[in-house]
């Protein structure tokens, strides 16, 4: 497995919402529009992002998320089998966030496409390699809680094979990277080796595009930045899952590298998978500069050969101001193409 250009650029997936969109710098800004405004507000929106990506040299590009309200809801409300209106009260992420999430009361079913008509449309648009987001099953099943399967182990197969229906559309219309965001796998190490990776085989099975798996420490909002605090020196969760991660059948595996406490020698327990090196921090609104990009990329050629390396983002970059997402992403360009100088 190799890339085909060297250290090409892409980021985990969301950009922030313009603010004629959506309430911005918000996770949940409501949105401005209803009905087909919303629908042409967001289109508009995943065009400019579009272009500001291609025009940052961003290799493997994305809509920016610009469909959806949030990275697992914008998925869930389109599932049967969930009842909205039965809150559960439930400490996700290892009780790092309280909140009342809806409650599966039903077999989970896809009944129809959530996503297609944003795929369909990023693809008219651009040219570049095109990269689709979705919800992992385990981190789904951490958002949403269960009054019908029993095991959660059941419910995210359930979700899984939801999922698998709707990457195998995307890949159709013409995903090239199909990628499943797993924050969730930082949290419940022994559960992953127990069924979340098994549930995100099965959400993959059958594709021929790329996929991969975005495991995060997640966006930089007050209640993840309290939780790192309690994390140690170095952050060493990653080496407790991707010893089996290798020896999945995903095709790529990100990890955040920029102003985290992830050691970056821990990529050598993926000797056979492509790397999204996260080179840029959301946690911060400092823009890196290509320079910082070009040496903590260059810190990663030390544990894997750069035909396996991508650069990335740490996480999305949903919640930044628009300027600052719009520079990170110039910056991200700049330092691959820095690297591919030197490098080529
Ligand atoms: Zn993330």
């Amino acid at each position: 497995m190799a890339n085909d250009v060297l250290f090409p650029a892409t980021t985990a997936g969301s950009l922030p919402k313009p603010f004629w969109l959506a309430e911005p710098e918000k996770l949940w800004g409501a949105w401005r529009f209803s009905g087909a405004e919303l629908r042409a507000a967001q289109e508009n929106a995943a065009l400019l992002w579009l272009k500001i990506q291609e025009d940052a040299g961003i290799d493997i590009v994305s809509e920016g998320e610009q469909f959806r309200i949030h990275f697992v809801h914008g998925f869930m409300e389109h599932i049967e089998g969930i009842d909205w209106q039965k809150k559960t009260k439930m400490g996700i992420r290892d009780n790092r966030y309280i909140v009342d999430v809806p409650t599966v009361t039903g077999p989970v079913l896809r009944k129809k496409s959530v996503h297609a008509e944003d795929a369909r449309f990023a693809r008219a648009h651009t040219r570049r390699r095109l990269k689709f987001t979705l919800p992992g099953p385990m981190t789904i099943c951490d958002t949403v809680a269960d009054a019908y399967y029993g095991r959660r182990a059941d419910m995210a197969m359930a979700f899984a094979r939801a999922l698998n229906e709707e990457a195998r559309e995307l890949e159709a219309l013409g995903a090239d990277v199909i990628q499943f965001d797993e924050p969730a796998f930082n949290v419940f190490m022994r559960e992953v080796k127990d069924w979340g990776i098994d549930a995100l085989e099965t959400a993959c099975a059958g594709l021929k595009c790329r996929t991969a798996v975005h495991i995060c420490y997640g966006y930089g909002i007050e209640a993840n930045i309290k939780w790192k605090e309690t994390l140690g020196g170095q952050w060493r969760q990653y080496e407790e899952i991707f010893p089996a991660l290798n020896r999945s059948k995903i095709d790529q595996v990100s990890l955040e590298c920029a102003g985290s406490k992830v050691p970056v020698s821990l990529i050598s327990h993926l000797p056979d998978k492509i790397i999204e090196i996260g080179v840029i921090d959301v946690a911060s609104h400092a823009i890196e500069t290509p320079e910082a990009v070009a040496a903590c990329m260059r810190g990663a050629l030390a544990f894997a050969a750069a035909e396996r390396l991508q650069c990335s983002t740490n996480c999305g970059l949903a919640p930044l101001p628009w300027d600052i997402a719009v520079g990170k992403l110039k910056a991200l360009g700049a330092g691959a193409r820095l690297l591919r100088a030197a490098n080529g």
